[in-house]
């Protein structure tokens, strides 16, 4: 097991450098949130079985290029007009690795009537960095929190299993800092009783976060079905790459 914050100091001497930031993609279309343009940053603290991110993730220091802030903002805002998007985000991993990068790109976006969703395992999302997100008021955080309690954030991530409530704590400091947020959680290994009781901790954050839990499933792809043979991990639920139910197919 590791520790997710000493991890990623490794992690963000490889792609944080002055105000630059490592993507291996700016920018391309996506289907999610209705369409949104979408950068793919490298890099993040951790190590999730079902992620779909592979070179960038595991060795981001041998993928990609740097950018300047208004260098990506530039991309996506070229790609959400050619089709006629409302919204930006960066994707592929961990956007909150480089806050004076990431809060360089959120004035320019300030500046335009385009929303900016920020997806974010919310590890490094303290009082302080909460607060920095304050001043946007066209961004929205999608905290995605991996499983239901510290053991299944454990099995998922391979993390110690007491950095599962920074998860929870990212989103009580982005509810004070009035940040408009929601939580994602991947549920492929949760039972319904496990469920319940996070949305009791949710609903001592907020009763309206309990209330906007976005559920998140393992998509079986192939890379992704060798990690879980090779960590033994039988998901309860999880879909096909086409989004078909597995017990449908
Ligand atoms: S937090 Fe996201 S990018 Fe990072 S390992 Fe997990 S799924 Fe991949």
């Amino acid at each position: 097991m590791y520790d997710p914050f000493e991890f990623c100091k490794k992690v963000q001497a490889q792609v944080c450098r002055d105000n630059l930031r490592k993507y291996y993609r700016i920018a391309r279309a996506g289907k999610w949130y209705g369409g949104i343009a979408t950068a793919d940053c490298c890099g993040c603290q951790l190590r999730c079985v079902f992620c779909w991110s592979g070179k960038p993730r595991d060795n981001p220091g041998a993928i990609g290029s740097f950018y300047r802030p208004q260098d990506v903002f530039k991309a996506l805002v070229r790609c959400a007009k050619k089709h006629k998007y409302h919204q930006l985000r960066i994707s592929g991993n961990e956007p909150t690795l480089h806050r004076e990068h990431l809060i360089s790109i959120l004035r320019l976006v300030e500046q335009t009537s385009f929303t900016f969703i920020l997806e974010t395992n919310g590890l490094l999302i303290d009082r302080e960095y909460a607060r920095s997100l304050k001043p946007f008021r066209n961004l929205h955080v999608r905290v995605s929190i991996k499983g239901s309690t510290p053991e299944e954030f454990t099995t998922l991530t391979g993390a110690k299993p007491e950095f599962f409530y920074y998860q929870l704590d990212a989103l009580k400091h982005l509810y004070e800092a009035s940040v408009s947020c929601h939580p994602a959680v991947m549920l492929s290994i949760t039972p319904p009783q496990n469920l319940e009781r996070l949305k009791q901790e949710l609903k001592s954050i907020s009763t309206t976060l309990a209330d906007e839990i976005e559920e998140e499933y393992i998509f079986l792809y192939p890379h992704v079905i060798q990690r879980l043979k090779q960590h033994g991990i039988e998901p309860l639920v999880a879909y096909s790459p086409e989004g078909i139910p597995t017990e449908l197919i």
